[in-house]
């Protein structure tokens, strides 16, 4: 049998060769492959300012800290993201208003957003920021949060753990933009399953200088100008420290491996975009599904191919089917658990799921199916063949008379999409 787990790195020689290097040299931590990697990255996702550090968790962090974000502030966060968007807000004692999402790309609702931001403000409550994620690698509605921000003096720090790389433009005419071109700082994830990867580690990109200064400073102990430099020839013994700062700097250990997969990025990119347009032709007739789609104007990195059950077809429920793929070889995830129903958020905040809507009617009906770049033509096969085969037993309805035959459990009231059917 064909296994396929969820996701796999791809890794070659260069990285291997790279990393054998770096531990011949004997430069162990930050040093001049981290710096390379920073000026490479911000050269590839054209940005003028690219901050090395240990995760995007750090980035995201530091980026809150350079904004100058408070105690008590208020920072815009969409539900349908990771642990890491909203609790990165949480280190300052300042609070996560969540967001829900739209349902074609799953990103950030920005007219909920401003429903949320009218609320807070008429309790008194001061907003600094939103941080917008880009939901699988498929930028959200930049120009829609480029206005609010406008419109709330609110900074924008974009989460593009999933976009490397990731392209926009605002209109057909317009031209393409890279991710986090309208954003005050971008950051990026190098975890071992993101499109990229360095084992663990991430990116906080600018076009400000002030933020890169004071996010370079803090993510090395506060310590003034290049730290990592005291212990070469050139670096001085002498230092100060200018706050207290945090330990996130990236090692050239993971680096080494970074250098080499961004060298790839374009084609790791190009083999994920081929293997959604496979799931798309394989299971494009597929009625019980619904399959995420490029918006117009929109370059999607294509770090999740998450589809939609219509569980109102189907005779088994979201666990069933990952349990039934489970059984078949295929490993597969949930993008995610929407934070307001997590029992942190609920019981810090009072969230209850139908207070944001969407996010909580579409977590029952996602998963998140295998695509990595590695993933070859009969793996990609064998995932959509035992999916239509797990729905096709397990049918409410006979899809050939549209809806309104029963085959299973007879003698009783069906909703159709006609209305009910007596049996
Ligand atoms: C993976 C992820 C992060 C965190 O990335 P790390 O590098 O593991 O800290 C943040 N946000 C989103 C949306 C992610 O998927």
């Amino acid at each position: 049998m064909i296994n396929v787990p969820f996701h796999k790195p791809s890794i070659g020689p260069e990285e291997i060769n790279e990393v054998v290097d770096t531990l011949k040299n004997g430069w162990l931590t930050t040093g001049p492959k981290a710096k390379l990697l920073e000026k490479e990255f911000a050269c590839y996702l054209a940005h003028q300012y690219a901050v090395a550090v240990n995760s995007c968790t750090a980035a995201l962090h530091l980026a809150l800290e350079a904004i100058g974000l408070q105690a008590g502030e208020c920072v815009l966060v969409p539900s349908m993201t990771f642990a890491a968007t909203a609790e990165v807000v949480r280190y300052f004692n300042a609070r996560p208003i969540l967001v829900d999402c739209r349902s074609e790309d799953f990103n950030l609702d920005v007219a909920d957003a401003e429903r949320r931001i009218l609320s807070a403000l008429s309790h008194g409550e001061q907003i600094r920021a939103i941080i917008p994620v880009h939901y699988a690698g498929q930028i959200g509605d930049v120009a829609g949060v480029a206005a609010l921000a406008k419109r709330y003096d609110l900074r924008i720090i974009e989460d593009a753990a999933h976009c490397c790389p990731a392209f926009y433009r605002l209109d057909n005419s317009a031209v393409w933009q890279t991710v986090g071109t309208g954003a005050d700082i971008s950051c990026y994830s190098f975890y071992a399953n993101k499109a990229i990867t360095t084992g663990e580690g991430g990116m906080a990109c600018t076009h400000k200088s002030e933020y890169a200064e004071r996010m370079r400073v803090m993510s090395l102990h506060g310590i003034s100008k290049d730290a990592w430099k005291r212990f070469t020839s050139e670096g001085s013994w002498y230092y100060e420290i200018t706050a207290p700062g945090f330990k996130y700097n990236l090692t050239d250990i993971a680096a080494s491996i970074g250098l080499h997969q961004l060298r790839k990025s374009d084609d790791l990119h190009r083999k994920r975009t081929y293997l959604a347009n496979r799931y798309a032709e394989l299971l494009g007739d597929v009625d019980e599904l619904v399959l995420p789609v490029a918006q117009p104007n929109r370059n999607h990195s294509w770090h999740l191919y998450v589809i939609r059950l219509k569980l109102d077809r189907l005779l088994l429920d979201r666990a069933a089917v990952i349990e039934e793929l489970k059984r078949a070889g295929i490993g597969v995830s949930v993008h995610w658990l929407p934070l307001h129903m997590h029992p942190y958020y609920r019981n810090a905040y009072g969230y209850e799921p139908a207070d944001l809507p969407r996010s909580a009617q579409l977590y029952p009906e996602i998963i998140s199916l295998p695509i990595f770049p590695d993933m070859n033509d009969a793996e990609v096969e064998h995932v959509c063949n035992q999916l239509r085969r797990i729905i096709s037993g397990h049918l409410k309805i006979s899809p050939k008379l549209s809806g309104k035959l029963l085959i299973h459990k007879p003698s009783k009231i069906i909703k159709t999409g006609n209305g009910e059917l007596k049996l």
